[in-house]
């Protein structure tokens, strides 16, 4: 595996690459990795012949009172699982290399982002974008590998990816989750042990929903209800979030209908953490997607 540090070593890297045709599986990441990230790049290797990893704490797409210096970071740790999930090339940037000097054009994400963590971290998105059609314009990817556990970022990124034709391919992978049901997440280390104990009612919630919605519930205020008191009964995090909308559209439904998400966000003493599901609401039926 080749470590990259600087932005102009990798171009040269892919220049190379890219004269002989090479396919290039790309998995942007901020660190301290866990099963969810190798998952990814497990995905990217079965079909790229070369992988791709970045590692970068994105400055841009973290709030004022966020956890930007808090954030989880092991790159040793990461550089060697890196190394055993099979990424040919991890990217390692310094902020400075990502954002040299004052920005002349800057980036503002239009839809899909009033819900949600768009609308609860305001610019997130925008720093998002930002960040990836950098990484995207250095790697240079055949394909790009997310998790659906970052269901809104899925959704802003194939609108980033359509509106600006890049020519590349998304590909949404499934949450990967612990025994017990909780989302793995580099933030999970920032919870109690109570906390811990409690996290996986958030899945477990999400779950319940779904089964309300299988017996035939279709009222919205009904459903994001139900998951509210699972989660005020059984966690002692508040509440940042309970919506469900259309997906990938992320609009408001009167009735629930279609591929829909059931997403939450609830914020412990340390983290903050997200989960969602997506489901398919047949009008008679209903499946999983
Ligand atoms: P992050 O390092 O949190 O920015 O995540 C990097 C990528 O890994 C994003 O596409 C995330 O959606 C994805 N990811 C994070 N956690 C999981 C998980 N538990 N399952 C699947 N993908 C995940």
């Amino acid at each position: 595996m080749n470590v990259i540090k600087n932005s102009s070593d990798l171009r040269l890297n892919i220049e190379q690459l890219k004269t002989r045709g090479t396919t290039i599986g790309f998995v942007p990441t901020m660190g301290y990795l866990h099963e969810g990230h190798l998952t990814l790049a497990k995905e990217a290797r079965e079909n790229n012949e070369i992988v791709v990893m970045s590692i970068f704490v994105n400055p841009l797409q973290f709030g004022p009172n966020e956890d930007f210096d808090h954030y989880p970071r092991d790159v040793d740790r990461d550089t060697e699982l890196a190394r055993m999930a099979g990424v040919d090339i991890l990217f390692i940037p310094e902020a400075s290399d990502v954002y040299r000097g004052k920005q002349s054009v800057t980036m503002s994400v239009k839809e899909r982002v009033d819900v949600l963590c768009g609308r609860k971290r305001e610019g997130h998105f925008d720093g998002v974008v930002t960040v990836l059609t950098k990484l995207f314009h250095l790697v240079q990817p055949t394909r790009a590998y997310f998790g659906q556990k970052d269901a809104q970022q899925v959704a802003v990124v194939e609108g980033l990816v359509s509106d600006y034709f890049f020519p590349l391919e998304i590909v949404s992978v499934p949450t990967v989750r612990e025994e017990d049901g909780l989302a793995k997440s580099s933030r999970n280390v920032y919870l109690s042990h109570e906390e811990r104990v409690e996290a996986p009612f958030l899945y477990r919630s999400l779950k319940e929903a779904r089964e309300s919605i299988e017996l035939g519930e279709r009222n919205p205020s009904v459903i994001t209800g139900e998951i509210s008191v699972d989660i005020q009964e059984h966690t002692s995090g508040t509440i940042d979030y309970v919506e469900v909308y259309s997906y990938p559209e992320l609009e408001k439904l009167d009735r629930l209908k279609g591929d829909i998400i059931l997403a939450i966000a609830v914020q412990f003493q340390q983290a903050r953490l997200i989960d969602n599901i997506i489901i398919s609401v047949e009008s008679k039926e209903d499946s999983n997607v």
